[in-house]
């Protein structure tokens, strides 16, 4: 079946000598049997990624960024590309995060392209979804992230398809402390696939779709427990080594 993968997304969070630490201790933290059933990444702001994937070189924690460019290369001031990112080290690369969609104005558009310049580059994008507060309220939820997913994926042959990871984020759960339950959670995830189903059954069936928004330590358990939630994309609990640990062995 599908393998638990764990992301930590550091956000802009962490200079070089706290990161040093961090990585440190996460690494040996998960070199152990225990952690077999769990992928693991990190995604550090994309400025350390170089000295970050020398440090993971030979661990089995991969390493993410947490954005990049659509276009491959050229006069794009400020920009980072796929094959760049490759050619750091990297595996991982978090698309879509709801802070881009709100704060950089990131479209389903954008999204998709970068989606397919990602798996062109033989990174595995991770595209996260997710509805807002008042999306919830209004009973939008599925619809608003079915539309998400359709709008980045659609256009995908099936071995592209079965290379991508999705992540459920609502966007009212993330950095607020407030986690949608195991069962509001599942809801969606099963209904994400249902929505994968719809383009693959096939592909439905190994995407992994991981739940993100205030998972900690102590709600792990419970969130990884449900039948469709294959593991976590974990934001502020991955700046603490314990604590995302603690996450990875919930879901190995
Ligand atoms: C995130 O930003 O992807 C996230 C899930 O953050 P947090 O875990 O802090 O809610």
């Amino acid at each position: 079946m599908r393998k638990a993968l764990v992301i930590g997304n550091w956000k802009m969070n962490g200079l070089q000598a706290r990161n040093d630490e961090l990585v440190r201790s996460v690494a040996s933290g998960v070199a152990d049997e225990a952690f077999a059933g769990v992928d693991i990444g990190l995604c550090p702001p994309s400025v350390y990624l170089q000295t970050i994937g020398l440090q993971l070189a030979g661990t089995s924690v991969a390493l993410g960024a947490q954005n990049m460019s659509q276009h491959a290369s050229g006069a794009y001031t400020g920009e980072v590309s796929a094959e760049m990112l490759a050619d750091v080290g990297c595996s991982l690369v978090i698309l879509g995060h709801s802070e881009r969609r709100a704060l950089f104005n990131e479209s389903d558009e954008d999204v998709a392209a970068k989606v397919k310049a990602a798996l062109a580059a033989q990174l595995t994008p991770v595209v996260c979804v997710g509805e807002t507060l008042q999306q919830r309220e209004a009973g939008e939820a599925v619809s608003v992230v079915s539309e998400q997913v359709l709008q980045a994926l659609s256009d995908l042959d099936v071995a592209m398809l079965e290379q991508v990871v999705v992540a459920y984020e609502p966007v009212w759960a993330i950095g607020t402390g407030l986690t949608a339950s195991p069962e509001q959670a599942q809801e969606i995830h099963a209904a994400l696939r249902k929505v994968l189903s719809g383009l693959s059954t096939d592909a439905a069936d190994k995407v992994r779709i991981l739940y993100g928004g205030s998972v900690n330590a102590a709600n792990a358990d419970a969130l990884f427990a449900k039948p469709d939630i294959d593991g976590g994309l974990i934001g502020g609990a991955s700046l603490k080594a314990e604590d995302f640990i603690a996450i990875c062995r919930a879901a190995a």
